[in-house]
């Protein structure tokens, strides 16, 4: 699950990382008494409106609707209100939203934390991230800080620095200040980033995060550390031992789609192809969706049913995928392990015959306990639904049904 930047610092300060103080709000009046509240607690006479999505980019990217950035400066507080309304509302397009871009519906109200002093205010990139193939997690660090990660990566990869941590004993000392020294810090800034990077892991790992980045982690002119932008990801399936951070969930960043499927216990990816399928097991459902391209089709989704799908997933499923235009016909493979291929034959014809009005074709192979029966059930039932045994049969139907 992603969570906005202000709830990710609100994570971080926890920890006790230091960060880029700001407070949310969501009308242009609202920003003007939080750039207010922010003068009193922080000093600061300049402000940062920050819009609150889902995505990176911002301070690229374009409000569609009014042109303004998604990360804008006001040098005095007479200017918050109109600068806060140039982006709240509107349709913030980035290199990350795709073109259709994400609804500002919050923004975060910052303090200016580039100002000038004895040297010059410095952007480094600090991350952690879940490094599948060596299984433990793995501190990134850069002196290319606030630039595009990928392109860093692409063009100078020596300039990302990379430190395992072994599970078992945690992140190390000499670890931390390698980072820090890697960065070419000294002083106080090297002594604040070392705590940074401690305090940052401390907050990684008592979220069962699987991503914090933070860039630019910037070095002010006074040599503190701060986090000026954060975006984490958590460990869905660890959210029921977090319940604050669970309740940062944002639902109108998500697809509705996978919305809907989540509600219903459903694993559901959407696709941009065109046959919708619907399997049990995460397994099979990746095999199908092979099978589905070898035939000539792209798969629509990715959906599974899990093992012990009923009449009701079934038809939530079906519902799910019938939603999405550009499905031009579904394929149902269903292993009969746990659930019974009946049982499954009598939840599509069911469902079928509730939704009503079903324009693509059906095909549906069943395979497992009680295949015939199930086989039988879908063939008299009337419907236009299509029945195989074999996968591969069920691919040609496929194919003859996008012909
Ligand atoms: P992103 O574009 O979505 O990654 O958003 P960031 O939070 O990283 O902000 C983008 C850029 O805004 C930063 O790289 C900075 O250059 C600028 N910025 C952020 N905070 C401040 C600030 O306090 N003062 C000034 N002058 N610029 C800032
Ligand atoms: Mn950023």
């Amino acid at each position: 699950m992603n969570i906005h930047e202000y709830q990710a610092k609100e994570i971080l300060k926890k920890h006790g990382v230091t960060v880029q103080e700001g407070i949310v709000a969501d009308t242009p009046e609202a920003a003007l008494e939080a750039a207010k509240k922010l003068h009193a607690e922080t000093g600061t006479s300049w402000y940062v409106i920050k819009a609150q999505i889902h995505a990176g980019g911002r301070g690229k990217g374009k409000v569609q609707e009014t042109g303004s950035n998604g990360v804008v400066l006001a040098k005095k507080l007479e200017d918050v209100t109109e600068k806060a309304a140039g982006i709240l509302g509107g349709t913030l397009v980035t290199h990350q939203t795709g073109p259709e871009g994400k609804k500002v519906n919050k923004i975060l109200i910052a303090q200016d934390v580039y100002y000038p002093g004895e040297s010059e205010p410095k952007e480094y990139y600090l991350s952690i991230l879940l490094d599948r193939a060596k299984s433990c997690n793995v501190i990134m660090a850069s002196t290319e800080g606030g630039m595009d990660i990928e392109e860093v990566a692409e063009h100078h990869p020596e300039k990302i620095v990379k430190e395992w941590i072994d599970p078992t004993v945690g992140l190390q000392g000499f670890q931390a200040r390698k980072v820090a020294f890697a960065l070419g810090l000294e002083g106080e800034a090297f002594k604040q980033m070392v705590k940074f990077i401690y305090a940052l892991y401390d907050a990684y790992v008592a979220n069962d995060a699987s991503m914090f980045e933070i860039n630019p982690v910037l070095k002010t002119s006074d040599n503190k550390i701060l986090a000026v932008d954060a975006k984490v990801n958590i460990d869905d399936n660890a959210l029921y031992r977090h319940k604050a951070v669970a309740e940062m969930r944002d639902i109108s960043e998500e697809d509705p789609l996978e919305v809907e499927a989540g509600e219903n216990n459903l694993n559901y990816v959407k696709l941009d192809g065109n046959v919708g399928c619907m399997v049990n097991g995460a397994g099979l459902a990746m095999a199908t969706m092979d099978i589905i391209k070898l035939s000539g089709g792209e798969p629509a989704n990715f959906l599974d049913v899990g093992g012990g799908a009923n009449a009701k997933t079934v038809e939530a499923g079906f519902r799910i995928i019938l939603k999405d235009p550009n499905v031009k016909a579904i394929l149902i493979n269903i292993f009969g392990g746990i659930v019974r291929c009946d049982r499954v034959a009598n939840g599509v014809v069911e469902a079928y015959k509730n939704i009503g009005n079903i324009a693509v074709p059906i095909i549906v192979r069943l395979q497992g306990t009680n295949a015939e029966e199930g086989a039988r059930i879908i063939n008299e039932s009337g419907l236009k639904v299509k029945s195989a045994v074999v996968l591969k049969d069920a691919a040609l139907l496929v194919k003859e049904a996008l012909a």
